[in-house]
Protein backbone atom coordinates (compact mmCIF):
# COMPACT_ATOMS: atom_id res chain seq x y z
CA UNK A 1 0.00 0.00 0.00
CA UNK A 2 2.90 2.35 0.74
CA UNK A 3 4.08 2.60 -2.86
CA UNK A 4 0.54 3.78 -4.00
CA UNK A 5 -0.02 7.20 -4.27
CA UNK A 6 -2.87 8.50 -2.99
CA UNK A 7 -2.33 11.97 -5.52
CA UNK A 8 -5.15 10.85 -7.89
CA UNK A 9 -4.77 14.29 -9.86
CA UNK A 10 -7.94 14.94 -12.12
CA UNK A 11 -9.93 12.22 -10.11
CA UNK A 12 -12.56 14.88 -9.82
CA UNK A 13 -13.07 15.28 -13.81
CA UNK A 14 -13.81 11.58 -14.35
CA UNK A 15 -17.58 10.25 -13.96
CA UNK A 16 -18.82 8.30 -11.44
CA UNK A 17 -18.08 4.73 -12.98
CA UNK A 18 -14.38 5.44 -13.86
CA UNK A 19 -13.69 6.94 -10.22
CA UNK A 20 -15.16 3.51 -9.19
CA UNK A 21 -12.37 1.52 -11.54
CA UNK A 22 -9.63 3.98 -10.62
CA UNK A 23 -10.38 3.16 -7.20
CA UNK A 24 -10.98 -0.67 -7.63
CA UNK A 25 -7.69 -0.55 -9.24
CA UNK A 26 -6.02 1.12 -6.44
CA UNK A 27 -7.50 -0.83 -3.58
CA UNK A 28 -7.66 -3.85 -5.11
CA UNK A 29 -11.16 -4.19 -4.88
CA UNK A 30 -13.15 -7.34 -6.34
CA UNK A 31 -16.47 -8.08 -7.42
CA UNK A 32 -18.61 -8.26 -4.23
CA UNK A 33 -16.70 -4.91 -2.87
CA UNK A 34 -17.71 -2.79 -5.83
CA UNK A 35 -21.32 -4.69 -5.71
CA UNK A 36 -21.61 -2.78 -1.97
CA UNK A 37 -20.96 0.84 -3.74
CA UNK A 38 -24.75 0.14 -4.84
CA UNK A 39 -26.11 0.88 -1.76
CA UNK A 40 -24.78 -2.45 0.44
CA UNK A 41 -27.65 -2.74 3.24
CA UNK A 42 -30.22 -5.31 2.56
CA UNK A 43 -33.75 -4.74 3.85
CA UNK A 44 -33.10 -7.82 5.81
CA UNK A 45 -30.22 -6.69 7.20
CA UNK A 46 -31.83 -2.99 8.12
CA UNK A 47 -34.90 -5.43 9.99
CA UNK A 48 -32.20 -6.55 12.00
CA UNK A 49 -30.76 -3.35 12.72
CA UNK A 50 -33.75 -1.27 14.17
CA UNK A 51 -37.23 -1.24 14.69
CA UNK A 52 -40.07 -0.61 12.15
CA UNK A 53 -37.76 -0.62 9.47
CA UNK A 54 -39.34 -0.59 6.18
CA UNK A 55 -36.90 0.17 3.59
CA UNK A 56 -33.03 2.03 3.05
CA UNK A 57 -32.02 5.32 2.52
CA UNK A 58 -29.23 5.93 0.14
CA UNK A 59 -26.35 8.73 0.59
CA UNK A 60 -23.87 9.68 -1.81
CA UNK A 61 -20.45 7.78 -1.30
CA UNK A 62 -17.31 9.49 -2.35
CA UNK A 63 -13.12 9.28 -2.16
CA UNK A 64 -11.53 11.96 -1.12
CA UNK A 65 -7.98 12.04 -2.23
CA UNK A 66 -4.34 13.02 -1.44
CA UNK A 67 -4.22 11.92 1.85
CA UNK A 68 -0.51 11.04 3.97
CA UNK A 69 -1.28 9.85 7.22
CA UNK A 70 1.75 8.83 9.32
CA UNK A 71 3.53 8.44 6.10
CA UNK A 72 0.96 5.97 4.46
CA UNK A 73 -0.95 6.87 1.36
CA UNK A 74 -4.79 7.08 2.17
CA UNK A 75 -7.78 7.59 0.11
CA UNK A 76 -10.37 8.27 2.74
CA UNK A 77 -13.96 6.66 2.33
CA UNK A 78 -16.87 9.45 2.91
CA UNK A 79 -20.25 9.64 2.94
CA UNK A 80 -22.24 13.17 3.32
CA UNK A 81 -24.50 14.94 1.38
CA UNK A 82 -23.44 18.51 1.81
CA UNK A 83 -21.81 19.76 -1.53
CA UNK A 84 -18.10 20.90 -0.88
CA UNK A 85 -17.14 18.91 1.72
CA UNK A 86 -15.18 16.52 -0.76
CA UNK A 87 -13.66 18.54 -2.50
CA UNK A 88 -12.31 20.98 0.33
CA UNK A 89 -10.90 17.55 2.10
CA UNK A 90 -9.03 16.72 -0.96
CA UNK A 91 -7.55 19.88 -1.10
CA UNK A 92 -6.79 20.31 2.31
CA UNK A 93 -4.73 16.84 2.27
CA UNK A 94 -2.99 18.15 -0.79
CA UNK A 95 -1.52 20.90 0.61
CA UNK A 96 -0.74 19.02 4.24
CA UNK A 97 1.08 17.02 1.70
CA UNK A 98 3.61 19.62 1.27
CA UNK A 99 4.38 19.74 4.25
CA UNK A 100 4.65 15.92 4.68
CA UNK A 101 1.03 14.64 5.64
CA UNK A 102 -0.44 14.33 8.92
CA UNK A 103 0.91 12.98 12.17
CA UNK A 104 -1.21 11.24 14.62
CA UNK A 105 -1.62 9.80 17.36
CA UNK A 106 -4.32 8.06 20.31
CA UNK A 107 -4.14 6.56 23.60
CA UNK A 108 -5.46 3.03 24.59
CA UNK A 109 -9.36 2.74 23.60
CA UNK A 110 -10.03 3.17 27.45
CA UNK A 111 -14.09 4.02 27.45
CA UNK A 112 -15.65 5.45 30.81
CA UNK A 113 -19.15 3.23 32.40
CA UNK A 114 -20.31 5.60 35.31
CA UNK A 115 -22.27 4.01 38.08
CA UNK A 116 -24.60 6.62 39.82
CA UNK A 117 -24.96 5.86 43.57
CA UNK A 118 -27.87 7.45 45.54
CA UNK A 119 -28.37 7.37 49.36
CA UNK A 120 -24.67 6.97 50.63
CA UNK A 121 -24.86 8.10 53.98
CA UNK A 122 -21.06 9.27 54.05
CA UNK A 123 -19.78 10.05 50.55
CA UNK A 124 -16.41 10.36 51.61
CA UNK A 125 -16.27 6.58 53.72
CA UNK A 126 -18.17 5.30 50.73
CA UNK A 127 -15.04 6.63 48.35
CA UNK A 128 -12.65 5.28 50.23
CA UNK A 129 -13.82 1.96 50.86
CA UNK A 130 -14.50 1.44 47.04
CA UNK A 131 -11.07 2.52 46.39
CA UNK A 132 -10.12 0.34 49.26
CA UNK A 133 -11.46 -2.77 47.12
CA UNK A 134 -10.56 -1.43 43.80
CA UNK A 135 -7.99 -4.54 42.69
CA UNK A 136 -11.20 -7.12 43.72
CA UNK A 137 -13.99 -4.84 42.38
CA UNK A 138 -11.71 -5.22 38.65
CA UNK A 139 -10.96 -8.22 39.24
CA UNK A 140 -14.47 -9.46 39.72
CA UNK A 141 -16.18 -7.96 36.13
CA UNK A 142 -12.40 -9.46 34.66
CA UNK A 143 -14.15 -12.50 33.03
CA UNK A 144 -17.14 -10.88 31.67
CA UNK A 145 -16.14 -9.98 28.18
CA UNK A 146 -13.64 -13.18 26.95
CA UNK A 147 -12.43 -11.31 23.83
CA UNK A 148 -11.74 -8.28 24.61
CA UNK A 149 -9.92 -10.12 27.93
CA UNK A 150 -8.00 -12.32 25.37
CA UNK A 151 -6.92 -9.07 23.60
CA UNK A 152 -5.45 -7.42 26.47
CA UNK A 153 -8.31 -5.25 27.39
CA UNK A 154 -10.79 -5.38 30.33
CA UNK A 155 -11.58 -3.04 33.17
CA UNK A 156 -8.07 -0.47 33.90
CA UNK A 157 -9.52 1.71 37.27
CA UNK A 158 -12.18 2.98 39.00
CA UNK A 159 -12.43 6.41 39.80
CA UNK A 160 -14.91 8.06 42.70
CA UNK A 161 -16.48 11.33 42.15
CA UNK A 162 -18.95 13.26 44.71
CA UNK A 163 -21.27 15.49 43.22
CA UNK A 164 -22.36 17.00 46.48
CA UNK A 165 -24.84 19.64 45.29
CA UNK A 166 -27.69 18.27 42.34
CA UNK A 167 -31.23 19.12 42.10
CA UNK A 168 -31.56 15.64 43.55
CA UNK A 169 -29.25 15.55 46.44
CA UNK A 170 -25.56 14.73 46.75
CA UNK A 171 -24.82 11.54 45.30
CA UNK A 172 -22.20 9.42 44.22
CA UNK A 173 -20.59 8.67 40.85
CA UNK A 174 -17.98 5.99 40.34
CA UNK A 175 -16.69 5.94 37.11
CA UNK A 176 -15.42 2.10 35.76
CA UNK A 177 -12.23 2.68 32.92
CA UNK A 178 -12.16 -0.06 30.43
CA UNK A 179 -10.05 -0.94 27.59
CA UNK A 180 -12.51 -1.65 24.93
CA UNK A 181 -9.51 -2.40 22.71
CA UNK A 182 -11.18 -2.45 18.42
CA UNK A 183 -14.88 -2.21 19.63
CA UNK A 184 -16.46 0.75 20.13
CA UNK A 185 -17.09 -0.99 23.32
CA UNK A 186 -20.78 0.91 24.71
CA UNK A 187 -22.46 -2.65 24.96
CA UNK A 188 -19.10 -4.35 27.06
CA UNK A 189 -18.84 -1.00 29.34
CA UNK A 190 -22.74 -1.18 30.10
CA UNK A 191 -22.54 -4.77 30.62
CA UNK A 192 -19.77 -4.11 33.10
CA UNK A 193 -20.91 -0.97 35.15
CA UNK A 194 -24.30 -3.38 35.79
CA UNK A 195 -22.09 -6.28 36.47
CA UNK A 196 -20.05 -3.95 38.56
CA UNK A 197 -23.50 -2.00 40.61
CA UNK A 198 -24.45 -4.87 43.69
CA UNK A 199 -21.27 -4.57 45.22
CA UNK A 200 -20.74 -0.95 45.11
CA UNK A 201 -24.39 -0.58 46.29
CA UNK A 202 -23.04 -3.01 49.03
CA UNK A 203 -19.86 -1.45 49.88
CA UNK A 204 -21.30 2.72 49.93
CA UNK A 205 -24.33 1.70 51.49
CA UNK A 206 -26.41 3.61 48.75
CA UNK A 207 -28.65 2.46 45.61
CA UNK A 208 -27.62 2.30 41.87
CA UNK A 209 -29.45 3.95 39.49
CA UNK A 210 -27.69 4.90 36.39
CA UNK A 211 -24.94 2.35 34.74
CA UNK A 212 -24.24 3.78 31.66
CA UNK A 213 -21.32 4.22 29.71
CA UNK A 214 -20.43 8.38 29.24
CA UNK A 215 -20.07 9.80 25.76
CA UNK A 216 -17.20 12.13 27.03
CA UNK A 217 -14.71 9.10 26.72
CA UNK A 218 -12.12 11.97 27.53
CA UNK A 219 -9.74 8.96 28.33
CA UNK A 220 -9.78 7.96 24.59
CA UNK A 221 -8.34 10.23 22.65
CA UNK A 222 -6.84 10.66 18.91
CA UNK A 223 -5.08 13.95 17.85
CA UNK A 224 -3.37 15.03 14.34
CA UNK A 225 -1.50 17.12 13.11
CA UNK A 226 -0.01 18.95 10.27
CA UNK A 227 2.62 21.66 9.28
CA UNK A 228 2.56 23.11 6.39
CA UNK A 229 4.92 26.03 4.96
CA UNK A 230 2.71 29.34 4.43
CA UNK A 231 3.90 29.28 0.77
CA UNK A 232 1.64 26.54 -0.11
CA UNK A 233 -1.17 28.96 0.50
CA UNK A 234 0.19 31.09 -1.92
CA UNK A 235 -2.89 32.39 -4.59
CA UNK A 236 -2.81 34.93 -7.24
CA UNK A 237 -4.23 37.30 -5.13
CA UNK A 238 -3.22 36.57 -1.43
CA UNK A 239 0.60 36.12 -0.28
CA UNK A 240 0.46 32.52 2.03
CA UNK A 241 1.71 34.17 4.80
CA UNK A 242 -1.61 36.38 4.70
CA UNK A 243 -3.52 33.46 4.82
CA UNK A 244 -1.81 31.57 6.94
CA UNK A 245 -2.05 34.73 9.36
CA UNK A 246 -5.84 34.94 8.69
CA UNK A 247 -6.33 31.13 9.54
CA UNK A 248 -4.51 31.92 12.79
CA UNK A 249 -6.81 34.75 14.03
CA UNK A 250 -9.82 32.98 12.77
CA UNK A 251 -8.90 30.07 15.24
CA UNK A 252 -8.04 32.75 17.76
CA UNK A 253 -11.81 33.97 17.12
CA UNK A 254 -13.35 30.56 18.09
CA UNK A 255 -11.25 29.60 20.93
CA UNK A 256 -12.31 33.06 22.68
CA UNK A 257 -16.17 32.76 21.28
CA UNK A 258 -18.75 29.88 21.67
CA UNK A 259 -20.92 31.56 19.09
CA UNK A 260 -17.52 30.40 16.35
CA UNK A 261 -16.09 27.99 18.09
CA UNK A 262 -20.23 26.10 17.07
CA UNK A 263 -19.40 26.18 13.19
CA UNK A 264 -15.65 26.19 13.76
CA UNK A 265 -16.22 22.87 15.46
CA UNK A 266 -19.14 21.93 13.05
CA UNK A 267 -16.60 22.48 10.60
CA UNK A 268 -14.07 19.94 11.88
CA UNK A 269 -17.27 17.22 12.26
CA UNK A 270 -17.91 17.92 8.35
CA UNK A 271 -14.61 15.71 8.12
CA UNK A 272 -14.97 13.38 10.73
CA UNK A 273 -18.81 12.35 10.39
CA UNK A 274 -18.29 11.81 6.63
CA UNK A 275 -15.81 8.93 7.42
CA UNK A 276 -17.32 7.67 10.40
CA UNK A 277 -20.72 7.55 8.27
CA UNK A 278 -18.88 5.68 5.89
CA UNK A 279 -16.99 3.18 8.09
CA UNK A 280 -20.10 2.39 9.87
CA UNK A 281 -19.19 4.41 13.22
CA UNK A 282 -22.00 5.72 15.85
CA UNK A 283 -21.30 9.59 14.76
CA UNK A 284 -23.91 10.71 17.44
CA UNK A 285 -21.59 9.27 20.48
CA UNK A 286 -19.04 10.98 18.33
CA UNK A 287 -20.26 14.14 18.01
CA UNK A 288 -21.43 13.97 21.94
CA UNK A 289 -17.84 13.13 22.84
CA UNK A 290 -16.32 16.21 21.06
CA UNK A 291 -18.89 18.71 21.66
CA UNK A 292 -18.58 17.87 25.47
CA UNK A 293 -14.86 17.83 25.33
CA UNK A 294 -15.12 21.53 23.68
CA UNK A 295 -16.56 23.12 26.97
CA UNK A 296 -14.36 20.44 29.07
CA UNK A 297 -12.57 24.03 30.82
CA UNK A 298 -15.99 25.03 31.32
CA UNK A 299 -16.47 27.72 28.39
CA UNK A 300 -17.02 26.02 24.82
CA UNK A 301 -13.96 26.60 22.57
CA UNK A 302 -12.31 25.69 19.02
CA UNK A 303 -11.74 21.93 18.99
CA UNK A 304 -8.41 23.30 16.95
CA UNK A 305 -5.33 25.15 17.26
CA UNK A 306 -3.56 27.09 14.77
CA UNK A 307 -0.34 29.07 14.60
CA UNK A 308 2.20 30.28 12.75
CA UNK A 309 5.77 29.00 13.53
CA UNK A 310 8.46 30.51 11.68
CA UNK A 311 7.20 30.09 7.69
CA UNK A 312 5.09 27.47 8.73
CA UNK A 313 1.03 27.01 9.61
CA UNK A 314 1.04 24.23 12.30
CA UNK A 315 -2.13 22.58 13.27
CA UNK A 316 -3.57 19.88 16.12
CA UNK A 317 -6.43 18.58 16.69
CA UNK A 318 -7.25 16.43 19.88
CA UNK A 319 -10.90 15.11 21.27
CA UNK A 320 -12.35 12.14 22.19
CA UNK A 321 -12.85 9.19 19.56
CA UNK A 322 -14.40 6.34 20.45
CA UNK A 323 -14.33 4.73 17.38
CA UNK A 324 -14.78 0.63 16.77
CA UNK A 325 -13.78 -1.74 13.69
CA UNK A 326 -15.84 -4.71 15.25
CA UNK A 327 -19.33 -4.71 16.31
CA UNK A 328 -22.03 -2.44 15.72
CA UNK A 329 -22.54 -1.58 12.53
CA UNK A 330 -19.45 -2.35 11.21
CA UNK A 331 -20.13 -5.86 11.48
CA UNK A 332 -23.57 -5.89 8.89
CA UNK A 333 -23.48 -3.15 6.74
CA UNK A 334 -21.03 -3.99 3.37
CA UNK A 335 -20.81 -0.54 2.68
CA UNK A 336 -18.82 0.06 5.97
CA UNK A 337 -17.12 -3.11 6.23
CA UNK A 338 -15.79 -1.96 2.22
CA UNK A 339 -15.00 1.91 3.59
CA UNK A 340 -12.86 -0.19 6.11
CA UNK A 341 -10.92 -2.29 3.05
CA UNK A 342 -10.15 1.09 1.36
CA UNK A 343 -8.58 2.22 4.36
CA UNK A 344 -6.48 -1.23 4.64
CA UNK A 345 -8.26 -2.77 7.78
CA UNK A 346 -7.06 -0.01 10.36
CA UNK A 347 -7.49 -1.71 14.19
CA UNK A 348 -9.97 0.66 16.26
CA UNK A 349 -6.83 3.69 17.22
CA UNK A 350 -5.61 4.13 14.03
CA UNK A 351 -9.16 4.30 12.63
CA UNK A 352 -9.67 7.31 15.38
CA UNK A 353 -6.71 8.60 14.07
CA UNK A 354 -7.78 8.95 10.77
CA UNK A 355 -10.95 10.49 11.68
CA UNK A 356 -8.65 13.72 13.57
CA UNK A 357 -6.56 13.90 10.77
CA UNK A 358 -10.49 14.38 8.80
CA UNK A 359 -11.25 16.71 11.29
CA UNK A 360 -8.44 18.51 11.10
CA UNK A 361 -8.29 18.83 6.96
CA UNK A 362 -12.02 19.57 6.82
CA UNK A 363 -11.18 22.36 8.88
CA UNK A 364 -8.26 23.85 7.28
CA UNK A 365 -10.35 23.87 4.28
CA UNK A 366 -12.86 26.25 5.62
CA UNK A 367 -10.45 28.49 7.66
CA UNK A 368 -8.67 28.93 4.41
CA UNK A 369 -11.48 29.48 2.36
CA UNK A 370 -12.85 32.30 5.08
CA UNK A 371 -9.88 33.85 5.23
CA UNK A 372 -9.26 34.25 2.25
CA UNK A 373 -12.94 35.92 1.41
CA UNK A 374 -12.07 37.76 4.46
CA UNK A 375 -8.52 39.21 3.16
CA UNK A 376 -10.70 39.13 -0.32
CA UNK A 377 -13.67 42.00 1.36
CA UNK A 378 -10.23 43.96 2.81
CA UNK A 379 -9.11 44.04 -0.35
CA UNK A 380 -11.96 45.33 -1.74
CA UNK A 381 -12.73 47.84 1.26
CA UNK A 382 -9.41 49.19 0.78
CA UNK A 383 -9.95 49.24 -2.88
CA UNK A 384 -12.84 50.93 -2.43
CA UNK A 385 -11.35 53.73 0.35
CA UNK A 386 -8.67 54.24 -2.27
CA UNK A 387 -10.81 54.88 -5.08
CA UNK A 388 -12.96 57.09 -3.35
CA UNK A 389 -10.07 58.90 -1.71
CA UNK A 390 -8.26 59.41 -5.65
CA UNK A 391 -12.06 60.65 -6.54
CA UNK A 392 -12.19 63.39 -3.94
CA UNK A 393 -8.45 64.40 -4.67
CA UNK A 394 -9.44 64.56 -8.08
CA UNK A 395 -12.47 66.63 -7.40
CA UNK A 396 -10.59 68.57 -5.25
CA UNK A 397 -8.12 69.53 -8.11
CA UNK A 398 -11.18 69.95 -10.32
CA UNK A 399 -12.74 72.45 -8.23
CA UNK A 400 -9.57 74.27 -7.77
P1 LIG B 1 -20.60 -5.03 20.14
O1 LIG B 1 -21.13 -5.42 21.46
O2 LIG B 1 -21.43 -5.29 18.92
O3 LIG B 1 -19.17 -5.68 19.86
C1 LIG B 1 -18.17 -5.75 20.82
C2 LIG B 1 -17.78 -7.21 21.00
O4 LIG B 1 -17.00 -7.64 19.88
C3 LIG B 1 -16.89 -7.42 22.19
O5 LIG B 1 -17.61 -7.57 23.38
C4 LIG B 1 -16.11 -8.67 21.80
O6 LIG B 1 -16.82 -9.83 22.22
C5 LIG B 1 -16.14 -8.70 20.29
N1 LIG B 1 -14.80 -8.50 19.68
C6 LIG B 1 -14.29 -9.23 18.66
N2 LIG B 1 -13.07 -8.79 18.32
C7 LIG B 1 -12.79 -7.75 19.13
C8 LIG B 1 -11.68 -6.87 19.24
N3 LIG B 1 -10.60 -6.97 18.42
N4 LIG B 1 -11.73 -5.88 20.16
C9 LIG B 1 -12.81 -5.74 20.96
N5 LIG B 1 -13.88 -6.56 20.92
C10 LIG B 1 -13.89 -7.58 20.00
O7 LIG B 1 -20.26 -3.50 20.06
P2 LIG B 1 -19.84 -2.40 21.12
O8 LIG B 1 -18.63 -1.77 20.53
O9 LIG B 1 -19.77 -2.90 22.52
O10 LIG B 1 -21.06 -1.39 21.03
C11 LIG B 1 -21.21 -0.52 19.95
C12 LIG B 1 -22.68 -0.31 19.65
O11 LIG B 1 -23.36 0.17 20.82
C13 LIG B 1 -22.86 0.74 18.60
O12 LIG B 1 -23.74 0.24 17.63
C14 LIG B 1 -23.50 1.90 19.37
O13 LIG B 1 -24.34 2.65 18.52
C15 LIG B 1 -24.24 1.23 20.46
N6 LIG B 1 -24.56 1.97 21.69
C16 LIG B 1 -24.08 3.24 21.95
C17 LIG B 1 -24.42 3.88 23.13
C18 LIG B 1 -23.84 5.26 23.42
O14 LIG B 1 -23.00 5.74 22.68
N7 LIG B 1 -24.28 5.97 24.48
C19 LIG B 1 -25.21 3.25 24.07
C20 LIG B 1 -25.67 1.95 23.79
C21 LIG B 1 -25.33 1.33 22.60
Amino acid sequence: MSTRSSRLQGFYQLPPLQRREQLALWAELDEDDLAALEGGLSLDAADTLIENAVGLYALPFAIAPNFIIDGRELLLPMVVEEPSVVAAMANAARLARSGGGFSTGSTESVMIGQVQLLDVPDPALAAERILERKAELLAQIESLHPTIRRLGGGPRDLQVRHLDDTPAGSMLIVHLLFDARDAMGANAVNTAAEALAPALETLSGGRALLRILSNLSDQRRAWASCRIPASAFTTDAFTGSEIARGIEAATAFATADPYRAATHNKGIFNGIDAVALATGQDWRALEAGGHAYAARDGQYRSLSEWRLEGDDLVGWLELPLAAGVVGGLTRIHPTARLALKILGHPDARLLSQILAAAGLAQNLAALRALAAEGIQAGHMALHARRSVQQHATQSEHKVK
